[in-house]
């Protein structure tokens, strides 16, 4: 897993960001909301301490999933870019795919298997939970 800097953005570039360090936690969402957000069966992603995340250009939307929930989107393109959760203030996730390079940030499980839509089959061979994984189990 990559420990450098790695930027992305929005698919009509009008915002830019970046990433530095390691992630403390890639993973592939099949949670509704996730889903919905992005009009995909999955949605994968990369926690980062808040401090290694920085924009670099543009103003993303927001929106809140749920009261404690703040989401943010290209409000050109629509493109998904970040979560946030009012619990985990020191931390952001942002959308793996979202980045020039997420071939650089393998995910290591899939999460919200409860909620799964039922037809993706990935066969990649990592570890699955019904909800958010169980540190304690990996
Ligand atoms: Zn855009
Ligand atoms: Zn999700």
């Amino acid at each position: 897993m990559q420990n450098t800097i790695a930027e992305g953005g929005c698919a009509c570039g009008a915002i830019r960001h970046r990433v530095s360090g390691r992630p403390s936690n890639t993973m592939i969402c099949h949670c509704r909301t996730c889903r919905r957000v992005a009009a995909s069966p999955v949605v994968a992603w990369l926690t980062f301490p808040i401090a290694q995340f920085q924009l670099l250009a543009g103003q993303p939307s927001v929106f809140h999933s749920s009261q404690p929930v703040r989401r943010t989107f290209c409000g050109s393109c629509g493109t998904p870019l970040t979560y946030e959760h009012a619990d985990s203030p020191g931390s952001v996730d942002v959308t793996t795919c979202s980045l020039d390079s997420p071939g650089a940030f393998p995910p290591t499980h899939h999460s919200w298997l409860s909620h799964a839509v039922g037809w993706v089959r990935f066969g990649d061979g990592l570890p699955t939970f019904q909800q958010w994984r169980d540190d304690k189990a990996v």
